[in-house]
């Protein structure tokens, strides 16, 4: 089909002054949403909580690159999770800037470890954290754990740790994270989510 200059230019400009018009918000909803479902149409989907505090709300992570061989996983956007209980979709400005937090330089990937004295961390495996952590958890146990007290009333409790949970955990993880560390006789026992 022949296109003269002037029909060429009714088209490109009825294309662009309709796609402007779309981002502005001047067309029917049915155009805002395939911009949108283009954007997350081939991300993994995954669902969260966000780590921030203990009100725990629901996140999507929208996620690319992890089908593909050779390819590296990159998170690239994050929302509020509608079917979520707690936030049923929204998120505070914090939540809201949680992409920032994942990308961040600073951020830790690995576990560090800092010998007594010493001014330099040095990463380690998950393995050998996961192996010093239940070395010097049980050194200091054995040590300092009480049974009963001087007048033979037995107590059973371990007062030198405490342990931190994370407000990420959901209701079970912190139900048999309380199970775990009570078992053990520990009373030092926290969560920003108070569970
Ligand atoms: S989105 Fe805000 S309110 Fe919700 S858990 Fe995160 S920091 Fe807390």
């Amino acid at each position: 089909m022949e296109v003269t200059r002037r029909e060429f230019l009714k088209i490109t400009g009825g294309t662009l002054a309709g796609s402007s018009l779309a981002l502005l918000g001047f067309t029917p909803e049915v155009a805002l949403a395939e911009v949108r479902q283009f954007k997350l149409a081939r991300a993994t989907e995954t669902r969260n909580t966000c780590p921030y505090c203990s009100v725990a709300c629901g996140i999507l992570m929208y996620g690319l690159g992890d089908r593909a061989k050779n390819a590296k996983t990159s998170i690239f956007h994050i929302e509020g999770d509608p079917d979520h209980p707690v936030n049923r979709g929204t998120l505070c400005p914090k939540g809201a800037g949680l992409i920032d937090f994942i990308h961040s330089d600073g951020r830790l990937h690995y576990p560090e470890y800092r010998a007594p004295r010493s001014a330099q961390w040095q990463r380690i495996s998950w393995e050998e954290a996961f192996d010093k952590i239940a070395r010097l958890l049980k050194k200091d146990r054995d040590a300092n754990f009480v049974a009963k007290t001087a007048d033979g009333l037995t107590v059973n409790r371990w007062l030198t740790t405490g342990m931190l949970a994370a407000s990420a955990s959901s209701n079970e993880a912190g139900y048999i994270t309380h199970k775990v560390i009570r078992s053990l006789g520990v009373l030092g026992f926290d969560n920003q989510a108070r569970v």
